[in-house]
């Protein structure tokens, strides 16, 4: 359990920090908290010429109000939107995952771009991003662009960034009035990545009816998984059997892998019972809201 040699970097810009990434001498990585980095190289998983540290660079961290969204820097950690009253108070889908996210010491650590720039399938930030139709911020040597979440996870492990670009922030949408947001997961111990799990946000009218709903899953597939014929249905509804007929459609095309911790049957199972729990929760919430 020692990594292979590889040159440490700590730049102290982001430009910097592009600049090494730019000039291509061998297998170049980021390390942001080094919650999933570290571990993989210790295991010799994978192994890096370069290792540019992100974490001496103060522009990549903060959270901002933008237009109609929350900017939150690449390199804030998972705690500090854990704490944060304004992630609370504007998107709180993203507040309430981040408590499932391991234990305490790994979220004082793990940043919110590392954990959206690795994209476990069973983490919980890509789903949220992709529940709330996040857009993921990405510097390279020559421009920023903005990918939405839903095409930016591509697979395990696997997103839509090029190797020469960094996640610089993610922009979560603001929530809506009259809204509700519920995560449910099941793991095998807490703190283990989920089995299944979803994030779920429903918004209603005045006379209490759903008007919009999203949901998304993970731990059931490669990427993070939106049930958007679900969230169509939902749409008029004002709950009871509704919720369920939804989340029986959530988990309708899923084919979940099996592995040692569960059958991909099981897990479509308890999906199902998690979506329908969580869109309850959600919109209790939002008709508990006054209009
Ligand atoms: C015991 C344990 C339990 C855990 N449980 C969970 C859990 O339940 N749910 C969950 O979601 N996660 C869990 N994690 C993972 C944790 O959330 C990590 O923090 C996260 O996956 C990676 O974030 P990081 O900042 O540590 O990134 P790192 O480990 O430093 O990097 C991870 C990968 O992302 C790349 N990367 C990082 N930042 C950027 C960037 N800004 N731009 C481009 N590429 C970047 C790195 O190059 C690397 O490939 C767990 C970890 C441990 C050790």
């Amino acid at each position: 359990v020692k990594a292979a040699p590889f040159r440490y970097h700590a730049p102290r810009t982001t430009a910097d920090a592009l600049d090494i990434l730019a000039a291509g001498d061998g297998d170049t990585k980021v390390l942001a908290g080094g919650q999933s980095l570290v571990p993989i190289l210790a295991m010799r998983l994978g192994r890096f010429d370069h290792l540019v540290d992100l974490n001496r660079v103060p522009e990549l961290v903060g959270i901002d109000s933008v237009e109609g969204a929350l900017r939150v820097g690449a390199m804030t950690s998972q705690a500090t939107v854990e704490r944060s009253v304004q992630v609370a108070r504007d998107v709180p889908l993203l507040h309430r995952a981040t408590p499932f996210i391991g234990h305490f010491q790994i979220r004082n650590r793990g940043t919110v771009g590392g954990s959206i720039a690795h994209a476990d399938p069973a983490s919980e930030y890509p789903a949220v991003a992709v529940a709330l139709g996040a857009r993921i911020e990405l510097r390279g040597p020559a421009s920023v662009r903005w990918v939405d979440a839903a095409d930016f996870f591509v697979g395990t492990w696997t997103t839509a960034a090029e190797p020469d670009e960094i996640v610089t922030a993610v922009l979560f949408p603001v929530r809506s009035p009259r809204s509700g947001a519920a995560v449910e997961e099941l793991a095998r111990r807490h703190g283990d990545f989920a089995v299944a799990g979803t994030t779920c946000a429903v918004a209603v009218d005045d006379d209490g009816r759903i008007n919009t709903a999203a949901i998304a899953l993970f731990g059931v597939g490669s990427t993070p998984v939106r049930a958007r014929a679900a969230e169509a249905a939902l749409v008029g509804s004002v709950g009871g059997t509704d919720l369920r007929d939804a989340a029986q459609l959530a988990v309708a095309d899923l084919d979940p892998p099996s592995d040692l911790h569960a059958p991909g049957s099981y897990r479509r199972k308890v999906a199902a019972v998690l979506v329908a729990r969580a869109l309850d929760r959600a919109l209790t919430e939002a008709r508990q809201e006054t209009p």
